[in-house]
C-alpha cells in the first residue's frame, strides 16, 4: 500500500540544537517512517506517512521546535506516493556539505541540567561544566565549520563511554550534544592565588566561596571571558575593585541567586522578570529599591541597577551552598580594556586586581561580554548586544556576500554579509588603540572562519582618522565610506525591513558629519543608498574638541556664552575663572572650536549646567546621571525652538540649555528641570518631523542613536510622534547606540553595490 510522501526543508539555526532527535522523536509519535538528516543549509526530512498523520507531524514540527532552534525557512514539497519506510532514521550527511549553517548561541544552562546537577544520586551532581543539547556553550567555543566536537575546544576532552552512550543516542537529552562531558570525563576546576599558583583544597569551588564570603575579590571564569566578582553588600570590597580596576563611578553589574533575591534589591516588572530568566540570560537594568542591602557605591548617583542570573553551572554553584550575597559580576579587565578571556591573559592582567581565580581548562575561543537590556515603552532596549544574542543574523535586504563591515569608534561591532543575511558581531569596545584593533581583527577571523566568508569589500566609517581603515589597506581589498548617521539611520530601517525614503532621528555623541563638523543631533531623510540631511540641531561651539568631551562643564560654558555672552561667566561655579576664561576665549575667537550638532553634547552641558554631572568618568555618565535625577511626575516644558533655515529645520539646543539655566537659577529643583529638559527635546524634535513630514509627505519615523537609550527621552518622544499621525520604528534586535552602525553599513554597502552610480 502506498503512502503520501513530503520533502521538507527547514534552514536556519537548525544543526547542533537537538533539531534531528526532535524530528526522531515527532515522527516516533505520529507514526512517521523517513529519515532526516544535516544538508548545506540546514535540516531536510524524507517523510512518510498518513495525510492526517504527515499534518500533524509538520505542525508539530513547525510549532514546538528545540529552544535553541532558529527557523529561518520552512518548505514542504509533494514527492510521489510510496510504500511506508521500515521506521524513522536519522541519516548521516556526506562529510562537507554541513558548511553554510548558522553558529547557534550560548545559552544558560538549561532547567533540566540544573536538576541533575542538585541531584546527589546523578553522575552529574555538583558537575560545573553539565550541558546538554538545549544549553551550554556554543559561539564562544567554536574553532571553525562544521560544528563538531573535534573543531571545538572541547577537543582536548575525549568522551567516556558513559558519555559516548547519550552522545549516539536518539533517545538522549545529549544526543550529539558536541561540548557534553562528565567529572570522569570532563575539564577541571581548579583555584589559583592571584600570581597563578594553586591553592591546595579539596573543593575549589567550595574555598572560593569562603573566599568571596570574607569580601575578597575573585576572577571567575565565565562563558566569554572572565568576571570579576565580589560580595556586592560589601562597600570596602567593591571599593577596593573599583580602584584596582580603576572605574570610578560607572555602575557594576550584580549577579544574584535567582529572582526572588533580586526583588530585595530591585523593582520588576513582568517583561523584566522574563528577560532575567530568559535563556539569553542578560543583565537587565531595574529601577533600584531605595534602602535596599546593596553597597551604595556598587551604581552610584543612579537610580537604576544592573542585575542578572546565574547562567553557568559555575554560577549556580557558587548561590547553591546557600548565605553567598548578590555578587559584583564586572568583566574582568581593567577600563578601557578588552574582557579577559585566555587564562594566561587573565593571569596576567588580573592578576593586580584579583585575590585568587576560579579558573578551569576548557579554552574560551573568542571574547563576549555579557549583553545588557532595559524595558523602555514596554519593550526591551540593548544597551549591549553579546553573548546569549550573538551571532543570530538579521535580515539584510539585499545580497551582501562578502561584504565585512567595520562599524564605528566607540561602541564597535564588525558585521559580516552571506547572502542576504548579516551577522552582527559582540560588542568588542572602543576601537581607538592598537590592542583593541587587534581584537577587532580576531573577532572578524572568527566570523570569517565560522561563516566561511571570503571579504570581497569593505566597509568604514567616514571619518578619516578612524583606525578601522588600517584593516582593508592590510587585507589590499577595496572599501567604501559611509556616513555614520546615514549607518544608524539605515540600521533601524532595516530591522524593520522599511527601504523607501523614511525619517529618522539620530541623537547621539559624535559621527564625522559631510561637512567636517561633529554631527549627532540629527533629522535624516534616508533610503539605503542615500540620504538627505533635512533637519538638525544648531551648531554649538565644541571648545578643545575631545577636552570638552571629559569636561562637561566646559561645554556648558561654551554654550551658554555663546548665547548670552557674559552673563554665561555666573554658571560653572566650580570652574575657576582662569578655566572660564580660557574656553570664553576659545569661542570668542574659534580657534580649536569645532562645530557640532551633537545632541550627547548638548545633553552633558544642560547635567553639568545643573551641577548634576561636572566630571566625566564613564562614557555617556553626564547624559546618564541627568536621566537617572529628573523628576517624572513634573510636566512642564520650555519652549521648543525650532526654526527653518533654507528649508533645513533647526533646533536651538543653546536657547533650549538657556532656559534650564534660568528656570534652575530662579531656584526651581535640579530634578525638575532635567525632566522639562527632556521634554522639551523631545516636544522640538516632534515639531521638527511634523515640519519635515509636511515637506517631505513621509510620515515614517526610526529612531536611533545611543541618546535613545535613554528611556524618558525615547517615551516621550514616542508618545509626541504617536500623537502627531507618524509611524514610529525602534530598534528591536540591536542597540541603538554605535553596535548597530555595521549593520547600516552592510545594508548601504549592499544597496550600493547594485546601483553602483547611486551616490
Ligand atoms: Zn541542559
Ligand atoms: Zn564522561
Ligand atoms: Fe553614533
Amino acid at each position: 500500500m502506498k503512502y503520501p510522501c513530503v520533502h521538507i526543508a527547514i534552514k536556519g539555526a537548525v544543526q547542533g540544537v537537538g533539531f534531528r532527535p526532535f524530528v526522531f522523536r515527532t515522527a516516533k509519535h505520529f507514526a512517521i517512517s523517513g529519515w532526516v538528516q544535516n544538508d548545506a543549509s540546514g535540516v531536510c526530512i524524507e517523510a512518510v506517512g498518513k495525510v492526517s498523520d504527515l499534518e500533524k507531524f509538520i505542525s508539530e514540527l513547525q510549532s514546538s521546535p528545540p529552544p535553541l532552534a532558529r527557523v529561518q525557512s520552512f518548505d514542504v514539497s509533494d514527492l510521489p506516493p510510496r510504500e511506508a519506510l521500515s521506521g524513522f532514521a536519522i541519516t548521516e550527511s556526506a562529510l562537507g556539505e554541513i558548511a553554510r549553517v548558522d553558529v547557534t548561541r550560548d545559552t544558560a544552562v538549561c532547567p533540566a541540567c540544573i536538576r541533575e546537577m542538585n541531584d546527589p544520586l546523578d553522575r552529574r551532581y555538583r558537575h560545573p561544566f553539565i550541558n546538554c543539547t538545549d544549553c551550554g556553550p556554543r559561539f564562544t567555543i567554536i574553532k571553525s565549520l562544521p560544528y563538531d566536537r573535534p573543531r571545538t575546544t572541547m577537543a582536548a576532552f575525549p568522551l567516556c563511554d558513559d558519555c559516548k552512550k547519550e552522545y549516539d543516542s536518539p533517545n538522549s537529552r545529549r544526543f550529539h550534544a558536541q561540548p557534553i562531558c562528565c567529572p570522569e570525563c570532563g575539564p577541571k576546576l581548579a583555584l589559583l592565588d592571584g600570581s597563578g599558583s594553586v591553592i591546595a583544597c579539596a573543593d575549589p569551588l567550595a574555598e572560593c566561596v569562603k573566599l568571596l564570603s570574607q569580601g575578597k575579590i575573585v576572577a571567575v571564569k565565565g562563558l566569554g571571558g572572565y568576571h570579576l566578582a565580589c560580595r556586592a553588600d560589601d562597600r570596602i570590597a567593591v571599593e577596593r575593585l573599583r580602584q584596582k580596576k580603576m572605574r570610578e563611578e560607572k555602575p557594576l553589574a550584580v549577579m544574584v541567586r535567582d529572582v526572588r533575591m533580586a526583588e530585595g534589591y530591585a523593582k520588576i516588572s513582568d517583561k523584566e522578570r522574563a528577560l532575567l530568566e530568559s535563556p539569553e540570560r542578560p543583565i537587565v537594568v531595574l529601577a533600584k529599591k531605595p534602602g535596599s542591602a546593596l553597597a551604595p557605591n556598587i551604581a552610584p548617583r543612579v537610580p537604576t541597577l544592573g542585575v542578572m542570573l546565574p547562567y553557568t553551572p559555575i554560577h549556580h554553584l557558587l548561590f547553591t551552598e546557600g548565605g553567598m550575597p548578590p555578587l559584583v559580576m564586572t568583566s574582568g579587565n581593567t577600563t578601557d580594556e578588552p574582557i579577559a578571556f585566555t587564562n594566561a591573559d587573565a593571569l596576567s592582567r588580573l592578576g593586580k586586581i584579583a585575590d585568587a581565580f576560579l579558573t578551569h581548562d576548557r579554552d574560551i575561543h573568542i571574547r563576549n561580554d555579557d549583553s545588557i537590556v532595559r524595558v523602555a515603552a514596554g519593550n526591551p532596549v540593548f544597551m549591549r548586544r553579546s553573548r546569549g544574542f550573538v551571532p543570530d543574523p538579521l535580515a539584510a535586504l539585499h545580497d551582501v556576500q562578502g561584504i565585512v563591515a567595520l562599524g564605528g569608534v566607540l561602541k564597535s561591532t564588525v558585521a559580516f554579509g552571506r547572502g542576504r543575511m548579516c551577522y552582527v558581531s559582540q560588542y568588542i569596545g572602543a576601537v581607538d588603540t592598537v590592542e583593541m584593533l587587534d581584537s577587532l581583527e580576531s573577532v572578524a577571523s572568527h566570523f570569517m572562519d565560522i561563516l566561511e566568508v571570503d571579504p570581497g569589500l569593505f566597509v568604514c566609517d567616514m571619518h578619516p582618522g578612524s583606525l578601522v581603515r588600517l584593516v582593508p589597506k592590510k587585507a589590499d581589498i577595496p572599501f567604501i565610506a559611509v556616513q555614520h548617521h546615514h549607518a544608524h539611520a539605515v540600521a533601524c530601517m532595516a530591522e524593520n525591513e522599511l527601504s523607501d525614503k523614511t525619517m529618522a532621528v539620530v541623537y547621539d555623541g559624535t559621527g564625522y558629519g559631510q561637512d567636517g563638523g561633529v554631527w549627532g543631533g540629527e533629522i535624516l531623510l534616508a533610503d539605503h543608498s542615500g540620504f538627505e540631511r533635512m533637519g538638525h540641531l544648531a551648531y554649538m561651539p565644541l571648545p578643545g574638541g575631545e577636552a570638552a568631551i571629559s569636561n562637561p562643564g566646559r561645554m556648558a560654558l561654551a554654550l551658554l556664552y555663546s548665547e548670552i555672552g557674559d552673563a554665561a561667566k555666573a554658571a560653572c561655579p566650580w570652574m575657576n575663572d582662569e578655566e572660564k576664561a580660557a574656553v570664553i576665549e576659545m569661542v570668542k575667537t574659534g580657534t580649536q572650536c569645532v562645530k557640532t550638532s551633537s545632541m550627547g553634547r548638548l545633553f552633558d552641558a544642560v547635567s553639568a549646567l545643573l551641577g548634576v554631572c561636572t566630571k566625566r568618568t564613564y562614557e555617556g555618565q553626564p547624559a546618564i546621571e541627568l536621566e537617572g535625577c529628573a523628576d517624572l511626575s513634573d510636566i512642564d516644558e520650555y519652549d521648543p525652538s525650532t526654526s527653518n533655515r533654507n528649508n533645513v529645520v533647526l533646533i536651538s539646543g543653546g536657547k533650549i540649555a538657556v532656559q534650564a539655566y534660568h528656570d534652575f537659577s530662579r531656584g526651581t529643583p535640579r530634578e525638575k528641570v532635567a525632566m522639562r529638559f527632556h521634554r522639551t527635546i523631545a516636544r522640538a524634535t516632534a515639531i521638527a518631523v511634523g515640519k519635515i513630514a509636511h515637506m517631505t509627505g513621509c510620515d515614517r519615523v526610526c529612531l536611533t542613536g545611543g541618546c535613545f537609550q535613554n528611556v524618558i527621552l525615547l517615551e516621550q518622544t514616542m508618545r509626541l510622534l504617536n500623537d502627531l499621525g507618524s509611524l514610529v520604528f525602534v530598534h528591536r534586535r540591536l542597540p541603538p547606540n554605535d553596535e548597530c552602525i555595521s549593520f547600516g553599513q552592510i545594508v548601504i554597502a549592499g544597496a550600493k553595490r547594485i546601483a553602483p552610480s547611486v551616490n
